[in-house]
Parts: structure tokens; C-alpha cells; sequence
């Protein structure tokens, strides 16, 4: 009789189970589906930035007794998606922070519950872009920066001028980039195209207009010692200016110029930027690119601004020489030095010793001979001496 009894509960229970097991939701177990108490985890990996456009968002969700029914709501109102991969087009939303809202149950008898919501910011409105003047007039042989803003923060920007692109990564919503003409640029129009892109990747573009207008530069008459005219070998001087230009190309940043430039002796101007001048009553000389100020030999020259020693050697005609990066296209050189006081690599800060004025290379007497150059373009260091520039 027992044993019948025993037989009978054997087979009932049996049933219970199968009949449970052929209806069971999601795969719960029995204990599962009567006992549990624990709702689903949720997480959302919510865009950490703004973002624009189609954007994905993964959705983690998990249960000890399975995930049943699973509800998301963007600002409140149903949203369609498939976890655990939602994809949202945020260029139909209005700019600004949105609300994500993901509701999972379990499949367990009470239907627990579990919910996350994150916050995230959506922005499709490209940045607009301004300059102070449109156009830029600059004259040949002046540098100049143009002030580009943005009416939010920045994630990247290039500038294109010339044959120069220079792609800049940094978040800012302001920077002045600068712009020279050469003393032989022709003078007409160029143009400075700007294309930046802000946080969320919307882009814009904003084209400058350079006006470059004629420059007056004088004519310097330079008698030249015998011991000196092998230096005038155009051999010489080729391999030097191409050696130079390897060393004003390089493109640095962060831009530690703004401010104006401090003058780096006190001596008067004995040569003008852009001068032409004739060796021992020869032709005509290209232009002058920098401007010499007589000083004294050992008179202390002083960095303009602050930057890195990009060069401190001596060169056949430029003498002792050492050249600054002030980044972003901006370098200041000083020639002719009796002495150097700096070592290449090494930042200095404006006011600096750099070295000490004398009559080293081509020079016919002690001066310092003191160059800007923006991208490998010369310019005249002194429009840049002051608070302005
Ligand atoms: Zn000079």
C-alpha cells in the first residue's frame, strides 16, 4: 500500500513538473519561477559626449531566472529597439540632454522588475564661426593673426593656407592662426579656408578672405670684406636656406606666442625688413628677410616669446645662430651671435638669454640679425613687438 502511495506522488509530482516544464515562461526554472525576488540587472552604455546623428546604444541585462519583457522609453514616450543594441536618431531629437529609460522584468511569477536610465546629450547644429574682419588686408612682409571663434567648444579644426594644412586637435572654441606675406608674395587675394568640427563631430567651414597689398622696402648698399665673399657662393647659400627651411616647417603645438613679441636688443635698426640689398656694389639681393639691430658684440639677446630651442649651432652664413619655435607655424631666429647660451630642445620663456650679439658668418660688423617666420614664410619681427600685434 506504501509503496502504491509512494508510486502514486512519484508519477503526480512527475506531471507537475512536466506539465510546468511544457508551459514554463522563458525557461525559469520551478524554483525560479514561485520564489525569486530579485529583479534584473540593467545597465546602459550611454554615449559619454554629445553626439549627432544615428547613435548605438548598448544595453546590458541580466537575470539569475531569465529576462522577460523588456521596455524603453526615450523622454519618457516608447521607444522601438531591439537589445541589447539600440539604435537611436538623434538628428530627429532637439539639441540638449535626453533621458533613456530601460524597464526589464524577469520571468519569474512576480514579474520583478529592474530599471536604469542614463542621461546623454544630443547636438546636430554645426558650430558657427567667426572672424573680427572679413577680409584681412596685411601688407607683403606683415604676419598676422585671425581670430577664429566659435560660439561653442571645439574638437578639431584644420586650416588650410596656401599649400600649409595644419590640422589642429585641442578642445577650444578660440584661436588666432596666423597669416603672413613674404616681401616678393604677390599681392592679390588668398584664401584662408577653416573647417572645425565640435564635440559631437557637426562640421563647418569658414573661408577667410587675405588680402595681401603692396609693401615699400628700401635699398641697402652692404660693402663686403674679400675674406667674407666665398660665403656669397650660391652653393652656400642654397644648402643653407633649405637646411633652415626643414627647421621652419615643422608645425608645433600649443601656439605660445599670443601677446606680442618682446624685442630682443635694444640697438637701432640698421637694415629694414625687406630691404634689397647690393653686396659690394653687385645686383640687387633677394630681400632682406629679417631686421638687423647694431648693438655692441656681447650685448645679450633675449628670446621673444616663450618656445623651444629648435636650433643652436653655427652656420656658415648665418654665424651662430639659434632659432625658436613659439609653435604653430610661429619661429623667431637670431644670427650672428658671438655666443650661444641655449641648447637645442630646450624651453626657454620670453626674456631668456639666448646667447650674446656679435659679427659671426656674413656680417659685416656686430649686430644681431632677427627673423620671424609663419610657416617658413618671413615677416617683420617688429610688427610684432607690443601688447598688440
Ligand atoms: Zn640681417
Amino acid at each position: 500500500m506504501a509503496v502504491r502511495v509512494g508510486a502514486a506522488l512519484l508519477v503526480l509530482t512527475a506531471g507537475v513538473a512536466l506539465a510546468f516544464y511544457a508551459i514554463r515562461p522563458g525557461g525559469a526554472s520551478l524554483a525560479c519561477y514561485l520564489a525569486d525576488r530579485d529583479p534584473p540587472e540593467v545597465r546602459i552604455q550611454a554615449p559619454a559626449g554629445p553626439v549627432r546623428a544615428r547613435v548605438t546604444v548598448a544595453l546590458g541585462i541580466s537575470d539569475n531566472c531569465g529576462v522577460g519583457e523588456v521596455r524603453v522609453f526615450l523622454d519618457g514616450q516608447p521607444l522601438n529597439g531591439a537589445p541589447p543594441q539600440l539604435e537611436i536618431d538623434t538628428a530627429k531629437l532637439p539639441d540638449g540632454d535626453h533621458r533613456l529609460t530601460v524597464e526589464a522584468a524577469d520571468v519569474s511569477l512576480r514579474r520583478n522588475t529592474g530599471r536604469a536610465e542614463a542621461i546623454f546629450k544630443t547636438d546636430n547644429t554645426p558650430p558657427a564661426l567667426t572672424v573680427p574682419a572679413n577680409p584681412v588686408a596685411i601688407k607683403q612682409g606683415e604676419a598676422r593673426p585671425v581670430e577664429i571663434t566659435s560660439n561653442e567648444a571645439l574638437s578639431r579644426l584644420e586650416f588650410r593656407w596656401g599649400d600649409v594644412t595644419v590640422p589642429v586637435t585641442a578642445g577650444l572654441s578660440t584661436l588666432a592662426f596666423p597669416v603672413a606675406a613674404g616681401p616678393t608674395d604677390p599681392p592679390g587675394v588668398r584664401r584662408l579656408e577653416v573647417t572645425a568640427w565640435d564635440q559631437a563631430g557637426n562640421e563647418a567651414r569658414l573661408v577667410v578672405e587675405v588680402r595681401i597689398q603692396p609693401g615699400t622696402f628700401p635699398v641697402d648698399y652692404v660693402p663686403v670684406p674679400p675674406e667674407l665673399t666665398p660665403l656669397l657662393d650660391p652653393e652656400v647659400l642654397v644648402q643653407e636656406e633649405r637646411y633652415l627651411a626643414g627647421v621652419f616647417g615643422q608645425v608645433t603645438w600649443p601656439p605660445r606666442w599670443t601677446g606680442g613679441f618682446r624685442r630682443p636688443v635694444t640697438g637701432p635698426i640698421s637694415s629694414a625688413f625687406g630691404s634689397r640689398r647690393s653686396y659690394a656694389g653687385g645686383v640687387l639681393s633677394a630681400p632682406h628677410l629679417g631686421v638687423d639691430l647694431a648693438v655692441p658684440a656681447g650685448t645679450p639677446v633675449i628670446a621673444a616669446a616663450d618656445g623651444r630651442v629648435a636650433l643652436a649651432e653655427g652656420l656658415r652664413v648665418r654665424g651662430n645662430a639659434v632659432v625658436i619655435d613659439h609653435g604653430l607655424g610661429v619661429y623667431t631666429a637670431y644670427y650672428h651671435l658671438s655666443q650661444i647660451r641655449v641648447q637645442p630642445g630646450q624651453e626657454v620663456r620670453a626674456g631668456d638669454l639666448l646667447g650674446l650679439a656679435g659679427s659671426t658668418g656674413l656680417a659685416t660688423g656686430p649686430h644681431l640679425h632677427w627673423e620671424l617666420r609663419v610657416f617658413g614664410v618671413p615677416a617683420d619681427p617688429l610688427g610684432w613687438v607690443g601688447a598688440g600685434h
